[in-house]
C-alpha cells in the first residue's frame, strides 16, 4: 500500500520519487545555512522558526531516520534498520548511509525558499563530501551556524525534553510543560521521549559529538563560513542573535 502523502518535506523525508507539492519560498534572498551544535542545543527549534519566518527548507538527518522508523520492518530496507540500530544506541549512523541518502534527495539543496542542514554534516567527512556536493550543483553556503552551550546545560535540556508522537510538537517537562501532563497542547497526542534522549543515550551521543563533530568548527572556521551563537536563554532570543549575526555576515 502506498505510503499516505504528507505534506511535511515530503522530499527530504521519503526520498525520491516524493515530491513538494508546495515549494517553500524564500522571504528575503534564500539562506544556505548549515546549524551545528551539540545534541539539545537547540538547533531543531532554531530551524524550526528560520523555516518559518525567513523561508528556507529545514533538512534533518534525524528526521529523515525517525521516519523511516515509524515504517513497518518490512517497508524498511536493510541500511535504514541497521542505521536505526546505531541510532537506538546514541550512536552515529555510517558516513556512507547519510551520504547516500543526502546525495539521492540532493533537488532538496536547489529548494527556492533555501535550506537548513540540520545534523548534518556530523563528520569531518561528511562536511568534505557536502563542500563537494555543493561545488558539483554550483551552490554556496551563506553561513555555518555554530550553537554554543556548556554540557551540564545541555544534558538537563535533554532529559526533559518531550515530543507529540502525533504532530512532533516538542515540550520540557520543566522549561515549557503541557497544559495537561503526557499530553499535547495543539492536538491531545501522547507524548514520549525520545529513545536517544534516555541519559545512557545522550552520554553517548555528547561523546560522538566531541569526538567527530567538534572538529567541524575547525574546518568551517578554515573556510570563513562559521558564525558562532550563544545558546543561553529562550528559543526567541537564541532566534534575534542568530539573526543578528545572519544580517551582519550578508
Ligand atoms: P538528531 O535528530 O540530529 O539528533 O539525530 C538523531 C540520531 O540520528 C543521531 O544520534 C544519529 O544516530 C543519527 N544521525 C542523524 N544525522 C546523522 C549524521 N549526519 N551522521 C550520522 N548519524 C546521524
Amino acid at each position: 500500500m502506498a505510503s499516505p502523502v504528507n505534506p511535511d518535506r515530503p522530499a527530504w523525508l521519503e526520498g525520491p520519487p516524493a515530491r513538494c507539492e508546495v515549494l517553500p519560498q524564500a522571504i528575503h534572498s534564500a539562506q544556505r545555512l548549515v546549524l551545528l551544535g551539540a545534541p539539545g542545543v537547540g538547533k531543531g527549534t532554531q530551524a524550526a522558526l528560520l523555516h518559518s519566518r525567513l523561508g528556507p527548507c529545514h533538512l534533518s538527518t534525524g528526521d529523515i531516520f525517525r521516519t523511516a522508523g515509524r515504517r513497518p520492518e518490512s517497508a524498511q530496507t536493510p541500511a535504514i534498520r541497521q542505521a536505526l540500530a546505531y541510532m537506538r544506541r546514541g550512536e552515529l549512523v555510517p558516513d556512507s548511509t547519510v551520504l547516500e541518502l543526502v546525495r539521492e534527495r540532493r533537488p532538496c539543496l536547489h529548494c527556492p525558499g533555501g535550506f537548513i542542514l540540520d545534523g548534518f554534516p556530523r563528520t569531518v567527512a561528511q562536511a568534505e563530501s557536502l563542500k563537494k556536493l555543493l561545488e558539483d550543483e554550483r551552490l554556496a553556503l551563506t553561513a555555518v551556524i555554530n550553537y554554543d552551550l556548556p554540557a551540564a546545560a545541555i544534558v538537563q535540556r535533554l532529559a526533559g525534553r518531550r515530543t507529540c508522537s502525533r504532530c512532533k510538537a516538542v515540550y520540557h517537562v520543566t522549561e515549557r510543560p503541557s497544559k495537561v501532563e503526557e499530553r499535547c497542547d495543539l492536538c491531545h497526542g501522547s507524548l514520549f521521549q525520545r529513545e536517544d534522549d534516555r541519559p545512557e543515550s545522550i552520554r553517548v551521543r555528547l561523546e560522538a559529538y566531541d569526538r567527530s563533530t567538534a572538529p567541524l568548527i575547525a574546518f568551517y572556521q578554515r573556510l570563513g563560513l562559521l558564525v558562532s551563537i550563544d545558546a543561553a536563554g529562550t528559543a526567541e532570543e537564541m532566534y534575534a542573535r542568530t539573526l543578528g549575526s545572519l544580517r551582519a555576515t550578508s
